[in-house]
């Protein structure tokens, strides 16, 4: 499958058209931001990772039921994926308080929540992606019910999987960030990426950090903290 136009380039990935009208590519780039894009900077083959740990995670939830866009691995960055209609909004999933959960609720980062917390933010880079609940999501026409209660399904299902596959690479599932989309029969599927950038890993015997908040806080081997995902992932 070839690359077509440019259809968007993202802040951390590019999406291509293909000769197939159901079908894009997307290209993982090594630029890194954060802070809705104040903070820039490049994390060394950082697109080769993410696009790898990505597919791979993708797997392990397409074997246990959960439905995905993800079609084929075509290069170290790039991916086949089925084109969906995104829905704007982003699910974030919570273990265990860090960042801005910490910070809005006063929780030490480290504290166990007393259940999954799950949060809605409205994709929309203007504004920051502010946090929005089920009232703004029926209001303003982001989602359905009946997608919205798929959408937190699908998570919480997510959640439990990926939780207890990290567990056996002696990796802590802290907090995570989904994108759902619809394929042309209406039905929902997970979509974007699964990844360092979008995840929180502590290692579970450490607490030693192994995500994007290395990048986020200066908090030094940005690269050597991916590639140990990368390793305990496949190998
Ligand atoms: P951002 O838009 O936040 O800067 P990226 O750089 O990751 O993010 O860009 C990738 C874009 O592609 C995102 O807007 C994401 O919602 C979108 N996307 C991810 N998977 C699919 C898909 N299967 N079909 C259509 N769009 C997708
Ligand atoms: N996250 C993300 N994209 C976003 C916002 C958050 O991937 O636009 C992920 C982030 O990596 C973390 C989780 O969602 O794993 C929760 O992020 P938080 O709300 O704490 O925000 P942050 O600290 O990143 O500002």
């Amino acid at each position: 499958m070839e690359k077509r136009e440019l259809l968007y380039e993202g802040k951390a990935k590019k999406v291509y058209r293909t000769d197939d009208d159901s079908l894009l590519i997307v290209s993982y780039k090594d630029d890194a931001t954060a802070f809705n894009g104040e903070k820039k900077g490049t994390i060394l083959g950082k697109g080769a990772i993410n696009n790898r740990v990505t597919n791979h995670l993708m797997g392990v939830l397409e074997a246990a039921g959960i439905p995905t866009h993800f079609v084929r691995e075509l290069s170290d960055t790039d991916s086949l994926v089925k084109k969906v209609d995104i829905i704007p909004l982003e699910v974030i999933v919570r273990n265990i308080a860090a960042g801005s959960l910490s910070k809005r609720l006063g929780l030490p980062e480290g504290t166990r929540m007393g259940s999954t917390v799950l949060e809605f933010c409205y994709k929309n880079d203007a504004l920051g992606d502010p946090m929005v609940n089920e009232y703004h999501i029926f209001a303003m026409g982001f989602a359905t019910r009946g997608e919205l209660a798929h959408m937190a399904d699908l998570s919480l299902r997510i959640n439990g999987v990926l939780t207890a596959y990290f567990k056996e690479i002696n990796v802590e599932l802290i907090d995570f960030k989904l994108e759902f989309g619809k394929l042309a029969d209406g039905s929902l599927v997970l979509a974007d990426e699964i990844s360092p950038d979008t995840c929180r890993f502590w290692d579970s015997t450490t607490g030693e950090k192994l995500d994007k908040d290395r990048f986020r806080r200066d908090l030094g081997n940005v690269e050597g903290a991916y590639l140990e995902i990368q390793k305990r992932l496949l190998g």
